[in-house]
This record gives C-alpha cells, structure tokens and sequence, in this order.
C-alpha cells in the first residue's frame, strides 16, 4: 500500500524492483511469494484502506507492506493517520510490515 498523493509523482518501481529482487523489507520471502495487489490509500485519512482490507482478506493475502513514502519520514511527509490505517489492516487478520525498499 502505498501514499495517494506520491503516487500522483511515483510509478512504484522502487516497490516493484525490491520485492523482484527480494531486497530490503522484501529479503526473507522465497521464490513462492507473490505481489497480489499493489494500491493506494485512497487518500487522506486512509479513506480506501477499510474496504480494501476487507477485499485483501477475501483474496488470501497475508501480508501488506506499507510503502516507504508513508513509513520513512526522513525522505517524505509524514502520514499523519498511518497508525489507524495499520491498525485497520490488522483488524482484519492480516500482518503489516512497514517498509518497502529503503
Ligand atoms: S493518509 Fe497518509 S498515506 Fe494516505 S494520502 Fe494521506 S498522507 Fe498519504
């Protein structure tokens, strides 16, 4: 999951490119893991992020990663609500790990 508004300047090649190659917050996962989703909040506060999980959980996923735009605050705006999102995410069964590829 990444931030709506950096995803109006970001393609998600950064994202892409570590889970491809198993790097950074995507380096334990074996060759059997899929990238099932790839998505936006919906902007703020989260507002897509609810109904999305619910579909996540539907679909079997077991993991959401939150993208570096919204966890690495050195490089990018905090996300003010990425707490609630997270805790949304998790109320649905589903583990979060935030970061992506640095
Ligand atoms: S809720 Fe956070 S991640 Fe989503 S658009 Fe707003 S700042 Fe970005």
């Amino acid at each position: 999951m990444r931030c709506e508004t950096v995803s109006e300047v970001c393609p998600g090649i950064g994202c892409f490119k570590a889970f491809n190659n198993r790097k950074v917050y995507f380096k334990d996962y074996d060759n059997n893991a899929e990238m099932i989703a790839f998505f936006t909040c919906g902007g703020c506060s989260g507002r897509r992020v609810y109904r999305l999980a619910k579909s996540l959980k539907k679909y079997g996923a077991d993991v959401v990663h939150l993208s570096s735009c919204m966890t690495n605050m050195n490089d990018y705006p905090e996300c003010p609500y990425v707490k609630t999102i997270k805790q949304t995410i998790k109320d649905n069964g589903i583990k979060v790990i935030e970061g992506t590829h640095h």
